[in-house]
C-alpha cells in the first residue's frame, strides 16, 4: 500500500505522505474520541516524525510497503491485561517495559498503515483452556473489518482443539500463534497432535514463541520444537524473536527444515541487545538464511519506536537485498500477497 492509503480509519485523519521523500510529511492527527483506553494514552509519540523515519527507511530500499508478521491485536480487555503485565514486567526482566503504542485500536491500525505496513497479523494466545475458540472468533471478526490483517488464530492443548483449529482454517485463518512461555504447554502434548497434523497438511504457518526470552518457561528452548519437527517435518513454523536467546540453535533448526522461518521481533534492538545480544559470529548464517527471515515487531507492545526495530535490522549491515527480502518479499511469497510496487532506491518515489 502506498503511504497515502489508510485514510478514513475512524478516529484518525491520516494525511497522505505524498511521494516518499517529497518532503510532505505524513501526519497522523488525533481526533478527540472516547475510548476506554483513552485515559492511559501516553504522551505524544511524535507520529509525524516516526512516519517520516519509517518512510525514509522504505525509500532507501525502494520498498513501497512492509509486511509485519508479528503484531498483536486482541479483544480490548485481554490487551489491557497484557499491558498490565508489561507494566509489571520489572520482576520478569528486571527493567521497565513501557508500551510505546498504548492507543485505541483504530489509532493502532491507522499508525501501521501510516508506516506503510501493507499486511500485518493479529496474534493472540490463550494462557489457559477454554479461551482459544473465543479468541479465534474475535480475530475472525477483526480480519473481516481489517482487510490488511492476515486472519490470525490460536490454540491450546485441550479437547476439541483439532476441531476449532479446523474450523479456523476453513474460515480463512492464514497464520496461527502458539505461545509456549505464556501458555506453559508442551508443543508435544498429545492433545495437539491433530492440530499440528492439520496445520502441516494445510501449510498454514504458526508463529511460535519457543525461545527462552525474555524469561524461560518449562517448555521453551529448542528441544521441544526439535521433537515436534521430527514428527511433523513439513510444519511451517515461524520462530518468534529469532528464538532469542537460543539464536544459534534456532538458526540450525531453520537450516535443517526448509519450512521453518525466523521472525525478527525485538531482536537486534538496543533493548534486546542489552540483555540477549545476537552473537556476531552467527551473522554469516543469518545472511545465508535471508530468504527465511521475516519482519516482526510486536507492535504495539514495544518499549521503543517502530522505526528503531527497522534501523536495528539495517545496522546488521547484511545488505539491501537482505533487508528487502526480510521486510517485505519473503512474507509476500509465503502468504501469497501480491508484489508491492518497487521504487528506485533512494529516489523520491512515483
Ligand atoms: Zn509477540
Amino acid at each position: 500500500m502506498s503511504e497515502s492509503e489508510g485514510t478514513g480509519a475512524p478516529g484518525y485523519a491520516v494525511r497522505g505522505a505524498g511521494p516518499a521523500g517529497s518532503g510532505a510529511p505524513a501526519g497522523v492527527s488525533r481526533r478527540p474520541g472516547k475510548s476506554p483506553v483513552e485515559g492511559s494514552v501516553q504522551g505524544p509519540v511524535g507520529e509525524g516524525t516516526e512516519v517520516r523515519e519509517v518512510a525514509r527507511f522504505r525509500r532507501e530500499l525502494g520498498l513501497s510497503g512492509l509486511i509485519d508478521v508479528h503484531t498483536h491485536f486482541m479483544p480490548e480487555r485481554v490487551l489491557l491485561k497484557v499491558w498490565a503485565y508489561f507494566d509489571a514486567a520489572g520482576p520478569l526482566t528486571g527493567r521497565p517495559w513501557p508500551i510505546t503504542y498504548r492507543r485505541p485500536e483504530e489509532e493502532r491500525t491507522a499508525l501501521l498503515r501510516a508506516f506503510g505496513v501493507r499486511a500485518f497479523t493479529s496474534l493472540l494466545y490463550p494462557h489457559k483452556p477454554g479461551m482459544a475458540a473465543w479468541l479465534n472468533s474475535w480475530s475472525a471478526d477483526f480480519a473481516r473489518r481489517t482487510p490488511d490483517c492476515l486472519h490470525s488464530a490460536t490454540f491450546f492443548p485441550e479437547p476439541g482443539a483439532g476441531e476449532y483449529v479446523r474450523a479456523a482454517v476453513e474460515g480463512g485463518a492464514r497464520v496461527f500463534k502458539s505461545h509456549l512461555q505464556v501458555g506453559a504447554y508442551d508443543p508435544n502434548d498429545p492433545l495437539l497432535e491433530p492440530v499440528w497434523g492439520l496445520l502441516a497438511e494445510a501449510a498454514v504457518p504458526v508463529v511460535i514463541h519457543c525461545g527462552s526470552g525474555p524469561a524461560p518457561g518449562r517448555f521453551t528452548g529448542p528441544d521441544p520444537v526439535r521433537r515436534l519437527l521430527a514428527r511433523h517435518p513439513r510444519l511451517r513454523l515461524i520462530v518468534a524473536h529469532m528464538g532469542m536467546p537460543e539464536y544459534a540453535e534456532f538458526l540450525e533448526l531453520a537450516e535443517r527444515h526448509p519450512g521453518v522461518r525466523l521472525d525478527t521481533t525485538m531482536a537486534f534492538t538496543d533493548f534486546s541487545e542489552e540483555l540477549s545480544p545476537f552473537p556476531r559470529a552467527e551473522l554469516p548464517r543469518l545472511a545465508a538464511l535471508g530468504d527465511r527471515v521475516l519482519l516482526g515487531t510486536d507492535f504495539p507492545n514495544i518499549p521503543y519506536p517502530y522505526a528503531h526495530a527497522l534501523r536495528a535490522l539495517a545496522r546488521l549491515d547484511l545488505g539491501d537485498d537482505w533487508l528487502r527480502a526480510v521486510c517485505h518479499d519473503n512474507a509476500a511469497r509465503d502468504f501469497g500477497i501480491r508484489p508491492a510496487e518497487r521504487t528506485a532506491p533512494g529516489a523520491d518515489g512515483p
